[in-house]
């Protein structure tokens, strides 16, 4: 560690951190193949990217000598901060949240890969500012299975017309579909969730054989998406301790 922990990080990510992290993480690779034994499943190529959101750069550093560099943000300016912070480091950035078109700019000077295209008009203006920089980006298309109306994500029926438009954006390298089950305690909800994802991508392949992956699952319900058929996890708190949103605690 370059920089010392102050005693909020130490609470959260304990006193070393890459030891916590570690841990976490052979604790969650071992639930992964529990989970992909029962469905019958390989589980070496199932990826399990860290959700660093709200970790601190320097406390990524310790994620980084516990060899983990896969790592996903929902917030585009977080996301470019820290990633300016970590320059030089060997990660591989994905954003995984909604994206605002007046934010392309941000998230290209960082990402490798984006989770949650969801839109036509987002796809033509990612498409624009690529070709302008010369590159592709690799983009997964994000469907609301669970219906709720707080989630972002095409309606499940939009997506084989929205698929079928893709191609004419030559600087989007589409790989796969990306949810997030329905917030609620009901594990059957969940994986219908699941299920719904992955019924979608085996409909999709006949025409889209380049649409192979599932990013579904979080801390709470991996498992499950595992056995669902899920290719990536997209795990934070389990990995990196539950993240607290409340303010500060400033020592007396
Ligand atoms: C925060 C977040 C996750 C990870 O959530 P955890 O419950 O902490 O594992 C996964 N996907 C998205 C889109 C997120 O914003």
């Amino acid at each position: 560690m370059t920089q010392s922990l102050s005693p909020e990080e130490i609470a959260r990510f304990g006193a070393d951190p890459q030891e916590t992290f570690a841990r976490n993480h052979a604790g969650l690779r071992a639930r992964i193949e529990a989970a992909a034994a029962r469905a019958g499943r390989d589980p070496a190529p199932i990826r399990l990217l860290a959700v660093s959101k709200t970790v601190p750069a320097h406390v990524l550093r310790a994620a980084l000598a516990a060899g983990i560099a896969d790592f996903g943000e929902n917030k585009v300016q977080e996301g470019l901060e820290k990633s300016a912070e970590l320059a030089g480091a060997s990660i591989r950035w994905s954003v995984i949240g909604h994206l605002q078109s007046n934010k392309i700019n941000q998230m290209l000077r960082f990402a490798h890969e984006f989770h949650a295209l969801d839109s036509l008009k987002l796809a033509e203006a990612l498409d624009k500012r690529l070709e302008a920089e010369g590159r592709d980006l690799e983009v997964l298309v994000q469907v609301n299975t669970s219906g709720e109306e707080s989630k972002f994500g095409l309606p499940p029926e939009a997506l084989p017309e929205f698929l079928a438009a893709l191609p004419r954006f030559a600087r989007l390298k589409p790989k796969g579909l990306m949810t997030l089950a329905a917030l609620t305690e009901d594990e059957a909800r969940i994986r219908d969730c699941f299920r719904l994802l992955r019924r979608l991508r085996d409909e999709a392949a006949g025409v889209h054989p380049e649409i192979r992956e599932l990013s579904m699952g979080m801390s709470g319900d991996f498992e499950a998406a595992v056995e669902e058929g899920a290719t990536i996890l997209r795990v934070g708190s389990a990995l990196f301790g539950a993240r607290s949103y409340g303010p500060p605690i400033t020592p007396a």
